[in-house]
């Protein structure tokens, strides 16, 4: 049994704000994981454009170290050729897929916002995967809708990562699940939502902690839900939910 000291340690290591980043027991068990798995085995591109988003005002937005490093192992694993991102920012997780995907593998990437793409692109062209990436700026919904008005499209992404606006999780769904093929992968990204999925409804949350949490407990109901796909919620970064399409 624990000492009262020993409790108290405890206590004092763990996270006790609801809106907290990592989702791991202590910020010293998760910065051993940074500094023995991860950082000694990035890339020193993904490092590059890791420091460059850290000067930006929104670097809260990026995808982690570790889940960089989670998504590149993925995608090599499922043998990834044919894949689309919606949600790039500076690019940290595009990256990560561009390395891991073959010579002529090929990513759609979709985001409302170029400025912060073109912030990255010079690490990613000097990393020489920039010619893998077909980047759309706009809402990603209404280019989904064309894909699938084209027919074109239907049954052929191996690997979909969704990390954009929450509140349209469930609207890509409904499209993702046509696009991607029998046996491929959609991850949406943040599906424990800074740990609020659990927290009672007067906890204190940052704004759009509490604005988005209900969308992300609706889209996690949905997904559990849906006989078309397996699911695994992984508490990797901020949780990622990844779903086999099995029909
Ligand atoms: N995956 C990125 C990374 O590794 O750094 C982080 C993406 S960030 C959390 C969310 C992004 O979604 C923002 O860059 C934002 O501009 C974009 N976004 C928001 N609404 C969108 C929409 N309707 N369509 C496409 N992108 C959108
Ligand atoms: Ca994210």
């Amino acid at each position: 049994m624990a000492t009262n000291g020993e409790e108290q340690q405890n206590q004092a290591g763990r996270h006790q704000e609801v809106g907290h980043k990592s989702l791991l027991q202590s910020d010293a068990l998760y910065q051993y994981i940074l500094e023995t798995s991860v950082y000694p085995k990035e890339p020193e591109c993904m490092k590059e454009l890791r420091e460059v988003t850290a000067k930006h005002p929104w670097n809260i937005m990026t995808t982690s170290a570790d889940e960089g490093q989670f998504l590149n192992m993925l995608l090599k694993l499922v043998n990834a050729k044919n894949t689309m991102e919606i949600g790039v920012y500076t690019g940290y997780s595009l990256l990560a897929t561009a390395l891991a995907i073959p010579e002529d593998g090929k990513i759609l990437a979709m985001d409302i916002n170029r400025e912060n793409y073109e912030l990255g692109l010079p690490v990613i062209q000097k990393a020489g995967v920039a010619h893998k990436i077909d980047f759309k700026e706009g809402p990603a919904l209404p280019v989904l809708d064309q894909m699938i008005e084209d027919g074109k499209c239907h049954g052929s992404f191996d690997f979909i990562f969704v990390d954009a606006d929450k509140d349209n999780y469930i609207n890509y769904h409904k499209r993702l699940i046509e696009l991607v093929k029998v046996g491929g992968l959609i991850g949406y990204d943040n599906t424990l939502w800074n740990g609020s999925v659990v927290a009672p409804p007067d906890a204190p949350m940052r704004k759009y902690v509490r604005y988005y949490r209900d969308f992300v407990l609706e889209l996690n109901k949905a997904l559990a839900a849906d006989p078309r796909i397996e699911i695994c919620m992984l508490p990797v970064g901020d949780g990622i939910t990844l779903c086999r399409r099995i029909q």
